[in-house]
């Protein structure tokens, strides 16, 4: 009798209980927005603003109301403009183009290598052609970031991170989010913090950051910051930023600061389980992982490999047995947008010429949520499972 997995891919840990406290703490106040503060009292949004600075080594960080809306905001506080050319990846998630598109820019994609990293060959043939990167650490995965920022450097290009999937990742030990002028993050529910909705912007930029404070709704009133520029940054943009309310309230703030506190044993417990399934699927015949650069403090709250070349009906064949067995794949390859999948040429309002090689990768590229509630047996079992669906698709001759 064949094993069946019974856990859920998308349940997520409770919010600890030190977080649940603080949280019914704010409602008993009252005092849920960030600027509706007792005499004295910091607020918790701006004291989560402080300890994540302090936790990526960045001079300001602003929170806000989510990942998606940190990035149009980092590009608005940049200077994108509409009508502007925004390079990003062709593999990443809908809410990275549609930042793009919010602000009223339009996204130029770059190519994805077989390492799920951005192209950077075709990153440096497209660099004239726009002076900001909205550059998406996809799925964890971080391309050489030494190369990447000498490409931009020497083309003058703006690097803007999306690390909606580093956060707590690291590249030579400097935290993810922490190349580029801008790191944007994402806590929601999904995840390496969880407060359903909220994002939050680091910089070291006083320009860039006053801009994004204005933006994201300070009113006048960003001395109640604690991670922001000092006051003469703000005399300079505060006639001609617009207030674009995106804020993060007391309320999610209280139950993020717990969170950030234990980062690092959170993410070592995703890796953890990415190397039992890794090691679980690696010589599965036909199947590739993906191999991790040294470079790389990578944080495992997913797993993708590769069934290269596999047809489509090959594909479909193994995501369904596995399904049916409890274990559920997200197809980067499907001919339609599904759930939360979806890739360059279903965003019709970004047109793009196709690109073969990054076709060939995402036509092979299955992907696996790995919430930090499977214990490492299940990681294991999930392996097996996997293992032997794939390996009855390849045997049975359909695959590759
Ligand atoms: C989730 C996600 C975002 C944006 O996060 P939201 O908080 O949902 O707006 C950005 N980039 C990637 C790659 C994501 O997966």
């Amino acid at each position: 009798m064949s094993e069946v997995f019974k856990g859920s891919f998308t349940q997520q840990e409770p919010i600890p209980e030190d977080g649940i406290a603080a949280a019914v703490e704010v409602m008993r106040h009252g005092r849920l927005h960030r600027y509706n503060l007792a005499d004295g009292e910091p607020g918790e949004t701006a004291l989560l603003e402080q300890e994540f600075a302090a936790l990526t080594g960045a001079d300001y960080a602003l929170a806000v109301a989510s990942g998606g809306y940190a990035m149009a905001t980092a590009l608005r506080a940049v200077g994108v403009q509409p009508g502007d050319a925004v390079l990003s990846n062709a593999f990443t998630l809908a809410p990275v183009p549609g930042a793009i598109a919010s602000v009223g820019a339009r996204p130029v994609f770059v190519g994805v290598t077989g390492d799920l990293t951005i192209d950077l060959d075709d990153l440096e043939a497209k660099a004239d052609q726009a002076r900001v990167l909205l550059l998406s650490h996809m799925r964890g995965h971080i391309c050489d970031m030494d190369r990447l920022m000498a490409i931009c450097d020497a083309a003058g290009v703006t690097v803007i991170e999306d690390c909606a999937h580093t956060m707590g990742a690291t590249w030579r030990g400097v935290p993810s989010g922490r190349h580029g002028l801008v790191g944007c993050y994402s806590c929601q529910t999904y995840k390496h913090v969880n407060s359903g909705e909220g994002g939050l912007l680091v910089s070291d930029d006083a320009g860039v950051m006053a801009r994004a404070v204005l933006l994201s709704g300070s009113y006048m009133l960003y001395e109640r910051h604690l991670a922001a520029p000092p006051p003469d940054a703000f005399e300079q943009v505060k006639y001609d930023t617009p207030n674009i309310s995106g804020r993060m309230d007391n309320l999610r703030a209280a139950i993020l600061r717990p969170q950030l506190a234990r980062l690092s044993e959170q993410c070592a417990a995703w890796t953890a389980r990415y190397r039992v399934v890794e090691d679980g699927l690696r010589g599965t015949p036909g199947l590739t992982v993906i191999e991790r650069p040294e470079e790389e403090g990578f944080v495992g709250s997913s797993i993708q490999v590769l069934l290269r070349d596999w047809p489509d009906a090959a594909m479909e064949e193994v995501i369904g047995r596995c399904a049916a067995r409890g274990v559920e794949l997200k197809w980067f390859g499907a001919p339609e947008p599904r759930g939360f999948t979806s890739r360059y040429a279903h965003w019709h309002y970004a047109p793009s010429a196709a690109m073969p090689e990054t076709d060939r990768v995402l036509r092979g590229l299955l992907d696996m949520r790995l919430p930090l509630t499977f214990s490492l047996g299940d990681c294991a079992q999930i392996a097996r499972i996997i293992r032997a669906e794939v390996g009855a698709v390849h045997q049975a001759g359909v695959g590759g």
